[in-house]
């Protein structure tokens, strides 16, 4: 009983604290199909941030991934990880 209702919590905080961010933007830069996507996925755990952006394309499989940890120290100052660094938009919402 108490492993279900910490499971069901768990779950719950994971689902906040982890918003799964798609975004389909068009024609793929390699096979040109349309259904490039832009997915940005956000980790957090105490005291460390990940900022995670990925571009894929399901036809020809090409990806691009760029993670940023809020431990690094290679960051520049006012850097924001909530822009694509690959087609510049912000997650939504
Ligand atoms: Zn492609
Ligand atoms: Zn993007």
């Amino acid at each position: 009983m108490v492993r279900d209702s910490n499971r069901f919590s768990l779950s719950t905080s994971a689902r906040s604290s982890m918003p799964r961010d798609r975004r389909i933007l068009g024609a793929c830069p390699h096979c040109g199909q349309a259904s490039y996507t832009c997915s940005y996925n956000l980790f957090q755990t105490a005291g460390l941030r990940i900022d995670s952006w990925e571009h894929k394309c399901p036809d020809c499989g090409h990806r691009e991934t760029q993670a940023y940890r809020s431990d690094a120290d290679d960051l520049a100052e006012g850097f924001d990880p909530e822009v694509c660094p690959f087609c510049g938009r912000e997650p939504l919402g």
